[in-house]
């Protein structure tokens, strides 16, 4: 008899309202019934509240409340049967982050994490992170910019954290990346094995960068980073995730994350 994969806890799941993912909350939640989750967290693309940009990856801060609203009423429902979890995927943009926190307070959200898609602000016209660089400067920005955002206390987990996309000299890489581990592992703050990266084979999971936090001791989750009901906790996507890990190192890997929010 073969035993199927399961993951206890998924922290990354995102909803249709940030434009470019699919199904219902419920479709997700049924689905992490079905493979036998305990814990099932939401952390759509944050609102961010810009001066008069208009981040087309995310929801507007207008569409907060019924989020929240939407999953707390799902969470009543399922009650027992599986835990919901109302969270955000949020960057951290030196210019908006006190905004964020002022638009997220009331709501009391269970837990944040860290997803840094753009250096700056987002609204300044750079490339994306993903974007392919031999550029030292890039890479030692978002270091600098993500320890910051760590060093916050806003974050419990931190989501594709190689997202920053360096094709130079390998000593360069695991300089800047050595350093953002050392600190994740100080603060006590996991990173997360993207499994929708190392299912799509995008630039992330990149095996350098899991080789030197397992040198580090960091501790890793995995996260389906799910856009759509059908890809949480996939299977042969947890097998092939874990075998990745093994590959560079990395045999343990957590089960639940230790949640906090910033002080209000
Ligand atoms: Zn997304
Ligand atoms: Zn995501």
């Amino acid at each position: 008899m073969s035993v199927e994969l399961t993951m206890k806890a998924n922290y990354h799941t995102h909803t249709p309202r940030c434009n470019h993912a699919t199904g219902s909350e419920r479709e997700y939640i049924e689905q992490g019934l079905k493979r036998k989750l305990e814990i099932l967290g939401f952390a759509d693309h944050s609102p961010q509240v810009f001066d008069d940009y208009v981040s087309g990856f995310r929801m507007r801060p207008e569409q907060l409340e019924d989020y929240v609203m939407t999953l707390r009423q799902l969470r009543e429902e399922y009650a027992g049967r599986i835990q919901i979890l109302i969270g955000l995927e949020a960057e951290y943009y030196p210019k908006y982050f006190p905004r964020l926190l002022d638009l997220i307070r009331p709501f009391q959200l269970d837990y944040l994490i860290l997803g840094q898609h753009f250096l700056g602000n987002e609204c300044e016209g750079e490339p994306p992170c993903s974007k392919a660089t031999e550029d030292e400067s890039r890479l030692e920005r978002y270091v600098k910019q993500t320890i910051e955002a760590l060093e916050s206390g806003a974050f419990s987990c931190f989501a594709h954290p190689d997202v920053l996309n360096f094709t130079g000299e390998n000593r360069i890489y695991r300089k800047w990346y050595e350093k953002l581990c050392v600190r994740a592992k100080e603060l006590d703050i996991p990173l997360e094995l993207n499994m929708l990266g190392y299912v799509e084979t995008r630039h992330y999971p990149n095996p350098a960068f899991f080789r030197i936090a397992n040198e580090v001791g960091n501790d890793v989750i995995l996260g389906c980073d799910a856009h759509a009901p059908g890809r949480v906790a996939v299977p042969s996507e947890i097998e092939g995730s874990l075998r990745f890990l093994k590959d560079c190192g990395i045999e343990h890997v957590l089960e639940t994350l230790k949640l906090k929010m910033p002080a209000p």
